[in-house]
């Protein structure tokens, strides 16, 4: 089940064929961030002969690594551990060549190449680099997230509907992205429960009057989750009504938080060009406005947000950088 179940430590057991050559500072691509897209990108630029180095951060893995079972990430016919797809993605991408460094990046200099990307105790230069930082969940900040986090708390809807096929779902949330996932799991819910804080919608009209038609939801309006119980399993959802201050427990096997995302962009503000919610703008494929800039995955993707997709965007930077660094050299 692909849900947050708090901070997983990523055993990468490395065999590293290439030890890091920790006094090595410069490279001709730093990708930064070692999700599916991060490491995506490195199999392809290491492959393509480029000097490589991914900066992972201190929890590699990306949001896969606090997942259990994966089950629609093609080529495993009987689905993948989350951790483990992450692990084989990373001994992949070393095996190609790719140097990886455990380390957390805490700055950049993207005001002229080569660029700058800044740990807390080395300083890397790079003639390209890929931004792969993905994007958090928003959560609930409840106790219940974190102790039931896959084993019925989740933040997708797309990775874990199937698992609880005939069962009570409630999801939480008033925008697009809850209305959608809220229709989605009517596929497999006996009942959807929309739980949101106002009486209002977020969410565009068309997708709304397709919900509010749907005589599989339920809507709860001007309440909020406030507890998550059960025991080995997630069981029951307590909800507020936060005008009467009445409190129901419903028995539910699934709530879905889907109150929006935010991206791991802090690190970039000042540098490179973000959009009102913080996710990187892509000016031309997976050019960001700096040349030689470019981004991949969940960081600048707010449609689709899979494995699959950010693995498939990482390909697609590490290919339009290596256009980028030809074009580069022919110029020199
Ligand atoms: P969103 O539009 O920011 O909506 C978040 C929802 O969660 C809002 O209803 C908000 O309530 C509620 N919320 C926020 N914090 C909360 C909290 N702590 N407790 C309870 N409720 C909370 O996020 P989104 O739905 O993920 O959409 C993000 C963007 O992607 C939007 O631009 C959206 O249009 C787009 N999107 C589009 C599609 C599509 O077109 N198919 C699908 C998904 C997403 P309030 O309303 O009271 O603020």
């Amino acid at each position: 089940m692909a849900a947050d179940a708090g901070a997983t430590v990523l055993e990468t057991n490395d065999d590293n064929p290439k030890t890091p050559d920790k006094s090595k500072t410069k490279f001709d691509v730093v990708i930064i961030g070692a999700g599916p897209s991060g490491y995506t990108a490195g199999i392809y630029c290491s492959r393509a002969g480029y000097d490589t180095l991914i900066l992972s951060g201190i929890l590699p893995g990306g949001q896969l690594v606090n997942t259990t079972e994966v089950e629609n990430y093609p080529g495993f016919e009987n689905g993948i551990m989350g951790p483990d797809l992450m692990i084989d993605m990373r001994k992949q991408s070393q095996r190609m060549g790719t140097t990886i460094i455990d380390d957390e990046v805490v700055n950049v200099d993207f005001r002229r190449t080569p660029f700058k990307v800044l740990t807390a105790s080395e300083e890397y230069e790079a003639r390209a680099v890929i931004i792969a930082t993905g994007a958090n969940p928003r959560k609930l900040g409840l106790e219940g997230e974190q102790t039931f986090g896959g084993k019925g708390v989740s933040y997708c809807a797309t990775c874990d509907g199937p698992f609880f096929r005939n069962q009570e779902i409630v999801v939480v949330g008033g925008g697009d992205s809850a209305i959608e996932e809220a229709t989605f799991l009517t596929k497999f819910a006996t009942t959807v429960h929309l739980i949101h804080r106002r009486s209002e919608l977020r969410a565009s009209k068309v997708m709304q009057e397709r919900a509010l038609n749907n005589n599989k939801i339920k809507f709860h309006w001007d309440s909020a989750v406030t507890d998550i119980k059960g025991n080995q399993k997630m069981q029951q959802v307590v909800i507020k009504n936060l005008k009467t201050g009445e409190e129901t427990t419903l028995d539910a096997g699934g709530l879905f938080v889907a109150i929006g995302h935010e991206p791991n962009t802090k690190l970039f503000k000042s540098q490179i060009e973000l959009d009102d919610e913080g996710y990187v703008v892509l000016k031309n494929k997976t050019h960001t406005n700096i040349e030689g800039v470019f981004a991949a995955g969940d960081v600048h993707d707010r449609s689709y947000r899979q494995a699959i997709t950010a693995a498939g965007f990482g390909c697609m930077a590490a290919i339009d950088v290596d256009k980028y660094l030809t074009e580069s050299a022919d110029k020199q």
